[in-house]
């Protein structure tokens, strides 16, 4: 008997992705940071909410919506960015008509796909709000995963991408127990996803910046971990989970437009090449 195990791109056990709430204008350092240490990641952005250009806010206030432009200039043409839905005006979706929440996610969508030059098909629910209805419509309106507000301390890859449930906040007591866990487990089996949330006003009301530069630190510049946004990890499972074996499972057909690396029996690591058949 054959054990095969997904591995991330060039063949790594790890992989570490971002996803960052609300385009507010703290996402611009934090984009800064992440372009240094070559982390990659998700803004989930609320194109109803931009504000106005050169608005002033009133002092103390942290939760400061970026403009149509200052977004642009902070996410758009960036390898290392994706750009995703948070519901056109931050709606809670179970409140609201199912009308409503079907234009909440496909006007947010089509004004991401519009203004950013992408096809959008993430989603961040806004408070972590979602029942079966909310579920039904992201599907209808081409949404493929959809992050949750509960933690799940684990590294374990989602089965349910609409309920795609985080490994931490970075506010969690337990952040650096697991980098250093993600970091020094030696990965025999099904591979380790990183993924971390929050939002980037929240550094400057804690005051805390060193957390994730100090976060950023630690997981960094690492040939085992890939650095992936969202949609990178979704599409890549999807391709991992479309290829087609033999009965002996030692011949792999890999049907999709993307390279996937595969471990055999906890050993030799094997590429199979887009559109391509490797015997084992
Ligand atoms: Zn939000």
């Amino acid at each position: 008997m054959n054990n095969l195990h997904m591995r991330f791109p060039e063949g790594r056990d790890k992989c570490l992705t971002l996803s960052y709430d609300d385009g507010v204008q703290q996402d611009m350092k934090l984009c800064e940071l992440m372009k240094k240490y070559g982390i990659a990641g998700t803004f989930n952005i609320s194109t109803g909410n931009y504000s106005k250009p050169g608005k002033v806010f009133e002092p103390g206030r942290y939760h400061r919506p970026m403009s149509f432009e200052e977004c642009l200039k902070t996410y758009k043409d960036q390898p290392l960015f994706e750009v995703a839905t948070h519901a056109l005006h931050h709606a809670f979706l179970p409140d609201i008509p199912i009308g409503e929440a079907v234009y909440e996610i496909l006007e947010d969508r089509r004004n991401i796909e519009q203004q950013f030059s992408v096809i959008c098909r993430g989603h961040a629910y806004p408070c972590g709000k979602y029942d079966d209805r909310t579920i039904s419509v992201l599907k209808s309106c081409g949404i493929v995963y959809a992050r949750t507000i509960v933690s799940t301390r684990s590294f374990d890859i989602p089965e349910n991408w609409l309920v795609l449930n985080p490994t931490c906040h970075h506010k969690d007591a337990r952040l650096f127990e697991l980098a250093d866990k993600f970091i020094n487990d030696d990965v025999r089996y099904a591979p380790y996803l990183f993924y971390l949330w929050g939002h980037s006003y929240e550094f400057e009301t804690d005051n805390n910046w060193d957390v994730i530069e100090n976060f950023f630190k630690r997981v960094s510049a690492r040939d085992d971990i890939w650095y992936a946004t969202n949609i990178q990890v979704y599409d890549y499972v999807q391709a991992f989970n479309s290829l087609i074996y033999s009965a002996d499972g030692l011949t792999v057909i890999n049907p999709s437009a993307c390279d996937v690396w595969v471990r055999l029996n906890c050993k030799n690591i094997y590429k199979i090449p887009a559109g391509g058949k490797v015997s084992l």
